[in-house]
């Protein structure tokens, strides 16, 4: 299943297909893009990165990484922060960008392109007050071997992040 709009959003007509579309009856043109998310993998400053046991679907009981979608025309990095502030209790310090990477997010029976942006962030560790409506459980991982995540595009930045990270040290 894809994103997919049976009608058209403006005038509820039936739409011929999928988006990128025209409605037949309105000429509004429907196009689907990755929405933008935010996301963060917070350093311990001892190699490991924090994850959080989903509370929520889909994907509940799986490890991810702390983050969310943006608001409206909130920035990536501003959502970044409030995703911090509202998953983890703490005001993170915002690192460099990872990188962004296209996914797919089920929601409301869809499976819609997502953009995820993921930045490095440290924060006061002692401080984590987790939000129980959105994770049951938070660990440490090591970010050399971390485990499968709920999410292919957190897989392919802790990959990343294991890289830049690994550079740093070696040019020290
Ligand atoms: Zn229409």
């Amino acid at each position: 299943m894809t994103a997919a709009a049976g009608f058209c959003p403006r005038c509820g007509s039936g739409l011929a297909g999928p988006p990128p579309t025209v409605c037949p009856a309105c000429a509004y043109q429907l196009y689907v893009n990755a929405r933008p998310t935010a996301s963060l993998v917070v350093l311990d400053g001892q190699g490991r990165f924090l994850a959080l046991r989903r509370a929520m679907e889909p994907m509940a009981g799986l490890w991810e990484t702390p983050g969310g979608f943006c608001d409206g025309f909130e920035h990536p990095r501003d959502a970044a922060v409030r995703e911090g502030r509202e998953e983890l209790g703490v005001e993170v310090r915002l690192g460099d960008l990872i990188g962004m990477y296209v996914g797919t997010y089920e929601f409301q029976g869809e499976l819609l392109p997502v953009l995820d942006c993921f930045y490095f962030a440290t924060l006061d560790v002692a401080a984590i007050r987790l939000d129980p409506a959105e994770s049951s459980d938070m660990t440490w991982f090591d970010l050399a071997a971390p485990p499968k995540m709920a999410f292919s595009t957190m897989d392919a930045a802790l990959v990343d992040a294991y890289r830049v990270q690994e550079s740093l040290l070696s040019a020290k």
